[in-house]
């Protein structure tokens, strides 16, 4: 066996009904496409270590390292609010977790890696397309500085994989500050185990939310992390356009990182009930409905929780409806919080609501550009404005309205420009270049791959050799729909 790491593996030592011990199964011909250096270094990996023969077949699965206990989680979950009772990782397994100095505790999870005991008709595998989308999404998230898992490493295996056609596998090597869902807890819920939902509560303290263990109600004051999270993440998810696609339950993390990347998408021109998932047919994870399906699948969490939040059902849905009920004044000023300082502002004043509100209809009527504007107005370039206003009777009087409400900042231009720099990035995953880089990459041409990945790991960089990349797609070039990561 390899050693790669120092493995310290946290949720192995709960009962063996937490999940199910397998190995990852072996691929014909591991091919090493990308490893993230950096987070490689950060996690206390050996680069090149991890880039020889013997990592390669680490992250493809056909060996394993040094203290390492492969296991698929369990789960349930609702999805498009049809409830599962069982879901579980069904291509995917944790490999175990390192302690990072600096990071702290991040699980090592493989995707892609053969079948599990929860794969129902699932053949436990990625293509190589959804796998370099996830790895460009959630570094790009994470660039942006929104919480998110992390990709470690890409790999094709050499093994076709039947969907639609046949397609190259891959499998991505995905880290996390903990693969917990609501719909873990769900799991057991759904059981009556309560002697796992609170084990299952003290793991997530324990490891995600310390500060609660010397709370008199250290349940409650876990739903309200959690709360307090998901408030916060969508809020981010809203500032920057981006669509999750399938927030399911089972998909919404417990440490409040964006997770799971299947149909989802960064906007090009603003509307909100833009919805790009091909399977999400009502419009239910459309854009503006993220934070309302946020807010009810907490409340998922509350009822998946409840015999920890109090001695009796009543006492226990009062807390549970408490903490619940604060939510939506936490995410509405997360929002504020977002594009106030999207638009420079560092006062609060009672109007910026409606200022704020009155920008993105007047995005929405013209169909602008969300991210081309924001920066446009970060560095004043009236010709990018007029090319996403060509309409000028809702922009005009708003910029007025802008440029009188800066001035109440009495703030130095410059400084505003350098803040608003770091709100607005110049560099989001667009969907056409990501659907270029799979189609170069299915030609076994990475190059477009690469350089989109360096573009977006300084996303808020002028960078005018990438400007290319910073264009929204030409009406040719769009990409209409999303499809699920299977
Ligand atoms: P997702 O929509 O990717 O969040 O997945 C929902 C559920 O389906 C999870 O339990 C996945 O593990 C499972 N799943 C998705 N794709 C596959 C596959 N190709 N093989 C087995 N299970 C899968
Ligand atoms: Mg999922």
């Amino acid at each position: 066996m390899i050693n790669i790491a120092q493995f310290d593996n946290t949720y192995a030592r709960l009962p063996e009904r937490f999940y199910a011990q397998i190995p990852p199964t072996a691929v014909s011909d591991p091919k090493l496409i990308k490893l993230n250096e950096k987070l490689a270094i950060e996690l206390g990996f050996d680069v090149g270590q991890l880039t020889s023969k013997d990592g390669v077949a680490i992250l493809a699965g056909n060996e394993l390292a040094e203290g390492s206990e492969p296991l698929a989680m369990a789960y349930a979950g609702q999805q498009f609010g049809s409830w599962v009772p069982q879901l579980g990782d069904g291509r995917a397994v944790l490999l175990g977790e390192v302690n990072a100095p600096e990071l702290g505790r991040r699980d090592i999870q493989l995707k892609g890696s053969g079948p599990t005991p929860f794969s129902r008709m699932g053949d436990g595998r990625a293509w190589l397309g959804p796998v370099m989308r996830e790895y460009i999404v959630s570094e790009a998230m994470a660039a942006l500085g929104i919480p998110t898992t992390r990709a470690l490493a890409m790999v094709t295996t050499g093994d076709d994989i039947m969907r639609e056609e046949i397609l190259p596998g891959a499998i991505l090597t995905r880290i996390a500050k903990s693969h917990l869902r609501v719909g873990t807890f769900q799991y057991f819920a759904a059981r009556r185990d309560s002697e796992g939902s609170k084990l299952l509560a003290d793991y997530a303290i324990d490891r995600l939310y310390p500060d609660c263990k010397n709370s008199e109600h250290p349940y409650k004051d876990l739903l309200q992390s959690v709360v307090s999270a998901q408030a916060y993440l969508v809020a981010q998810w809203m500032g920057v356009g981006f669509i999750h696609g399938v927030m399911n339950t089972d998909n919404v993390s417990i440490a409040g990182e964006t997770i799971d990347y299947g149909p989802c998408a960064f906007m090009d021109d603003f509307h909100p009930d833009r919805v790009f998932s091909s399977i999400d047919q009502t419009g239910r994870y459309a854009f503006s409905n993220q934070p309302r399906i946020a807010h009810w699948n907490l409340v998922q969490f509350a009822q998946a929780i409840l015999s920890l939040l109090g001695k009796t059902e009543e006492e226990a849905v009062a807390v549970a409806q408490a903490v619940i009920d604060t939510y939506p004044s936490l995410y509405h000023q997360a929002w504020l919080d977002v594009f106030r300082a999207k638009l420079g502002l560092s006062l609060a004043e009672d109007d910026d609501e409606t200022l704020v509100n009155d920008l993105l209809k007047a995005m929405t009527n013209e169909g602008a550009d969300f991210t081309l504007t924001f920066r446009a107005l970060t560095s004043q370039d009236q010709v990018e404005l007029g090319a996403q206003f060509q309409n000028r009777t809702d922009i005009d009087p708003w910029l007025v309205e802008w440029r009188a409400r800066l001035e109440r900042e009495n703030r130095d231009v410059a400084e505003t420009r350098k803040s608003m720099k770091a709100q607005n990035p110049a560099f989001i995953p667009r969907t056409h270049l990501i659907e270029r880089s799979i189609k170069h990459g299915l030609e076994g041409d990475f190059s477009t791959m690469e350089r989109l990945i360096e573009t977006l790991s300084k996303p808020y960089d002028d960078q005018p050799e990438n400007i290319d990349f910073m264009h929204a797609p030409t009406q040719a070039e769009q990409v209409p729909y999303t499809f699920c990561g299977t």
